[in-house]
C-alpha cells in the first residue's frame, strides 16, 4: 500500500493521468519524478486557468491534484479510505462505484464500461480483449455485478463536502 510521505514524486501516484494532462503538467509544473506531491498540491486554481490547453484538461489537471491531496492530509485514516474510493478514469468519487475482480479498484461504473467498449472496438490482431485501466488484466461487462448499494452508501458518507 502507498505509504503517506509528503517527498514522494508524483510518478508515484497509481493513477491514470491521461497523455493529455500528464503533458500539461509536465510542461508547467516539471517533469512527474521531479515534482513532489507537496508542491503539486500548492498549484492553485487561478494558476491552472492560465495554463494553455482545453477546459476538460483544466478540469482533470485539478482533480489530480485534490487526489494528491489525499496524500499529504494529515487525517491518515480517513484520507485513506478516501483515496481507495476514488474511480482513476475520473479521478473523483464514483455515483455509481463498480468493484473489478482484477485489481478490486473501484470505478465509476458508466466510464468504465465506455473504456471497456472503445478497447473492445479498437482490438488489435494480437489483443485478446479488453483490459482493466489500472492493472491491465483481461476484463469484460459480464465479470462486473452491478448493484453496489453498500459501497455506494459508504462513498456518499465519506466524500468530502463541496
Ligand atoms: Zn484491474
Amino acid at each position: 500500500m502507498f505509504q503517506n510521505n509528503q517527498d514522494t514524486t508524483l510518478d508515484h501516484l497509481d493513477v491514470l493521468l491521461g497523455d493529455v494532462t500528464k503533458e500539461v503538467i509536465i510542461n508547467y509544473i516539471g517533469m512527474l519524478s521531479m515534482v513532489t506531491i507537496r508542491q503539486f498540491c500548492d498549484v492553485v486554481d487561478e494558476e491552472i486557468e492560465q495554463w494553455d490547453c482545453t477546459a476538460n484538461t483544466k478540469t482533470r489537471v485539478k482533480r489530480f491534484r485534490d487526489y494528491s491531496k489525499l496524500f499529504v492530509s494529515t487525517d491518515n485514516v480517513l484520507a485513506n479510505a478516501r483515496r481507495e474510493l476514488i474511480c482513476p478514469i475520473i479521478l473523483t468519487y464514483p455515483e455509481h462505484p463498480i468493484p473489478v475482480p482484477c485489481c478490486g479498484r473501484i470505478y465509476e461504473c458508466v466510464e468504465l464500461f465506455q473504456h471497456l467498449e472503445i478497447q473492445t472496438n479498437e482490438l488489435g490482431p494480437n489483443e485478446l480483449g479488453p483490459t482493466c485501466p489500472t492493472c491491465k488484466s483481461l476484463l469484460t461487462k459480464s465479470v462486473c455485478v452491478a448493484n453496489h448499494t453498500a459501497l455506494k452508501n459508504l462513498i456518499a458518507l465519506l466524500k468530502p463536502n463541496e
